[in-house]
This record gives structure tokens, sequence and C-alpha cells, in this order.
């Protein structure tokens, strides 16, 4: 874990950073899917122009930073933290439950689900979760 408190001890990440860093994963996904077009399947990468959708997030984390105009290496560290321990159920309910990396490699190669579509189940957007909205406070 790459969260630190103010004591200086590991922490876990707040429930409003996993949800950052997942909205920043839906965006490497689809930053990777526009430099490879085409969509890979059991290969991370074919030939210059195909991608799985994790092939398209490690591609696209790559991309971001340095969009941003500054390599950020502790934030990289940190996707790749929401990749590896973040667990989650198959969305099409195979009843299988993997780390993030790997039930994106599951929904593209045993699914074959599109990248966008992937992206967009690995950060919904929050008008498509009703049971998080919370009421405002008055
Ligand atoms: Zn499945």
């Amino acid at each position: 874990m790459h969260f630190i408190s103010p004591g200086g001890t590991p922490r876990y990440p707040t429930r409003e950073e996993v949800r950052h860093d997942e909205a920043e994963l839906a965006e490497a996904i689809l930053h990777g899917v526009v430099g490879r077009p085409e969509q890979a399947f059991g290969n991370y990468f074919v030939g210059r122009r195909a991608s799985c959708a994790l092939g398209a997030a490690y591609d696209g984390m790559y991309l971001l930073p340095r969009e941003a105009g500054g390599v950020r290496p502790v934030h990289l560290e940190r996707l790749f933290d929401c990749l590896e321990y973040t667990l989650r159920s198959c969305p099409e309910g195979c009843k299988k439950r993997l780390t993030l990396a790997s039930m994106i490699l599951h929904l593209n190669d045993d699914h074959h689900w599109t990248r966008e579509s992937i992206a967009q189940w690995v950060a919904p957007p929050p008008e498509t979760k009703p049971e998080d909205k919370r009421p405002v406070a008055s």
C-alpha cells in the first residue's frame, strides 16, 4: 500500500481514493484504446495495433502522466495497487472473484467484452450507482 497516514504508518485507501484510482484506471484503458484501435484476446499486445483491456490500461497508464506534463511514479504505483488489491466479482455472473487485473483479463478473454465496456465497468458513471448516493447534508 502506498497510502501513508500523517503519523507515517501505512494505511488503507479511503473509498474516495479507491474511486478516484478506478476512474483514472478506466481513463487509462480508454487512452490505450486510442493508441491501439484493435482488441486482442489472450495476449496483452498483438502487433502494434492491438491490445487487450489490461494491455490498454498499462499503455494508458504510462501515457497519462506524460500528458499531464510530468512522471508521477507514486501515482502510477497507486494505479497498479488498484489493479492488484481490489477484488471484483464477475459481472457476467459466473461466480468468479478475482483481482481487478485478473478480472479485466477474464472479461476481455472469456466474455469478449469490448475494452470500452470494461473501462465503464471499472469505473461506472456515478448515476448508474444509485446505492452509493448519499443524502445531501442540510
Ligand atoms: Zn465471468
